[in-house]
């Protein structure tokens, strides 16, 4: 699959539903580094066309949104309660 073809069935995918990198490395076999980079250069390509929305992780044991997070990436641990348990980002495509 080329990387052309890779970002066009991920842009596909992300305009079905909110989606986290996992999930979506594990759909198409690609690491989550590779997906969370696609990821990264769909929001800038996407602009004229939709808009990429993102869901930011959450702690599942105390609440904690990693809001003001600029990576792509999840965070693997909390850093109110040390909690490894986090709700990962979630990405989804709004068409304009
Ligand atoms: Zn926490």
């Amino acid at each position: 699959m080329t990387e052309y073809t890779r970002r066009q069935r991920l842009t596909e995918e992300l305009k079905n539903g909110w989606i986290c990198i996992r999930a979506l490395s594990i759909r198409y076999k690609f690491p989550e580094k590779v997906i969370a980079d696609d990821i990264k250069h769909i929001k800038k390509s996407i602009s004229h066309r939709g808009k990429l929305m993102i869901k930011p992780a959450e702690c599942i044991n105390c609440g904690f949104v990693f809001k003001e997070r600029e990576k792509i990436k999840s965070p693997s641990k909390c850093p109110e309660c040390k909690s490894e348990r986090i709700m990962e980002c979630l990405f989804m495509i709004v068409e304009k």
